[in-house]
């Protein structure tokens, strides 16, 4: 088949090149030109593993092209892929300027029958609102699929060539064969719906998930009042079934650009039909304030941040990622900067992204970890990159002014902190050293 993705950003980028995998052929559309530029020279705009030897390949076997020609990839397509950015409004509420200006210029280039399928995330009713845009601007037929998109940053391509599932809602069964063959080979698991329970399962997911992890953060916070291990709580809890062990890493909560903006949305979807998600409006709040638990424990360990020299490792939402957006490092950093400290900081991925979006004249930018610590009164580890895993800390130790370690993602076991010389503090298990 020929599709037309729209928005080549982490979602449509490596949806539109796992979808040339199985036999399609795809152009992605986006209107930043620079990016399309970018990725015709075979160079990708976003950071994740494995895409660029995929673009490569598919570019040169002539399966994939790159386009800002919107009209003229429309009008080529059999389907076409709404991929767009919905970010948030400041009163939460997701931003449909984006896909409801796709929509139109979809209707507005159609010259006859497509299906116009949703990926991205958008609330209950959304695709009606799509519908209603492109009729208005085409008296072509068309049919609507919401097909929410559930790949993680960093593992994006085989969670979309291998998904859990795939959700197809659609209100013309017609549809429904062609929507299972293009995802022929990815995963038998789809599941057919209408358009308003496609459209809240992708949000009732990432609520159910950022639930579980502001509650794990929340039994840290009494395991380490109580003197219990929150790492062994989780394993204990884990292999229950109906638990599953997953999300159940206690930390300094989630970022990134889907749950942050997800539960939000999901909030106001409730908040406009009269409904409090009360529990919901908690797991935003324990997630916002479980951030700040990095400068409760260096007060504890260092006093005032007035003058003190803080390293921070990992910048961005999560490893094996350049995304910065909504990244918990970001608060963090900025509440450094604000109590006086010089904040060293090392990411090595997002460091660029990070600091176009801040930067200050007491941040150092580090190459590697152990300059980002060295001559520190205090290391903060805020991102779970591998790369932390293989630092010799006792050495490290030895070259900071105070040897303490605040692992804000409980990276290290107790055998790989004890006879470092670090004083050790972690999220919801007993301080070392
Ligand atoms: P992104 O910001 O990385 O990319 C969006 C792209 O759309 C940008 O490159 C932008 O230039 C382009 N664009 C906007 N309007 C356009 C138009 N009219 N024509 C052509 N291009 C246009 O966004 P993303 O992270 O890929 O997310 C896209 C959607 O997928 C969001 O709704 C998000 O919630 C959802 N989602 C994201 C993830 C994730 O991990 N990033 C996972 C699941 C779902």
């Amino acid at each position: 088949m020929k599709l037309t993705v729209i928005g080549t950003g982490y979602v449509g980028l490596v949806s539109g090149v796992c979808f040339t995998l199985n036999g399609n052929h795809v152009v992605c559309v986006d209107k930043d030109e620079e990016k399309i530029a970018k990725l015709n020279q075979m160079e990708s705009p976003i950071y994740e593993p494995g895409i660029e030897a995929l673009i490569e390949m598919n570019l040169r076997e002539g399966r994939l092209a790159f386009s800002s020609d919107l009209g003229e990839s429309v009008r080529r397509s059999d389907i076409v892929i709404l991929a767009v950015g919905t970010p948030s409004l400041p009163s939460g509420e997701a931003n449909l300027e984006y896909i409801e200006n796709a929509a139109a210029e979809v209707g507005q280039a159609m010259d006859g029958y497509k299906i116009i399928m949703t990926k991205s995330t958008v609330p209950v009713g959304t695709n009606e609102k799509i519908r209603q845009i492109i009729a208005a601007n085409t008296p072509h037929p068309f049919d609507i699929v919401s097909a929410p998109e559930f790949l993680r940053e960093g593992s994006a391509i085989r969670d979309t060539l291998h998904p859990d599932r795939i959700i197809i809602g659609i209100d013309n069964p017609k549809v429904e064969p062609v929507m299972r063959e293009l995802h022929q080979g990815f995963t038998d698991k789809i599941v057919v719906t209408d358009i308003r329970s496609a459209e809240m399962i992708k949000y009732a997911s990432n609520a159910f998930l950022a639930t579980k992890i502001s509650f794990i953060n929340e039994i840290a916070n009494i395991c380490e009042k109580v003197g219990a291990d929150v790492t062994e709580v989780a394993e204990g809890m884990g292999l229950d079934k109906r638990i599953g062990s997953s999300f159940l890493q206690a930390g300094i909560g989630y970022g990134g650009s889907c749950f942050p903006k997800d539960t939000k949305a999901l909030i106001q979807i409730a908040g406009n039909v009269d409904y409090e998600f009360k529990l919901l409006k908690s797991v935003v709040e324990v997630n916002t304030d479980q951030r700040f638990m990095i400068l409760d424990k260096l007060h504890e360990s260092i006093g005032s941040l007035a003058g003190a020299m803080v390293g921070v490792w990992g910048l961005a939402f999560k490893p094996n990622t350049d995304d910065v957006r909504e990244s918990p490092a970001r608060e963090i950093v900025e509440a450094l900067v604000k109590e006086g400290a010089i904040v060293k900081v090392f990411d090595p991925i997002a460091a660029d992204n990070f600091r176009k979006q801040y930067d200050h004249p007491q941040i150092r930018w580090c190459t590697l970890p152990e300059e980002a610590a060295e001559g520190s009164d205090a290391v903060t580890l805020l991102t779970d990159w591998s790369v932390f895993k293989d630092i010799d800390l006792a050495k490290m130790a030895s070259t900071m002014r105070r040897p303490i370690l605040i692992d804000g993602r409980n990276l290290y076991t107790k055998a790989q902190i004890e006879g470092t010389g670090l004083e050790y503090h972690s999220v919801g298990r007993p301080s070392l050293g």
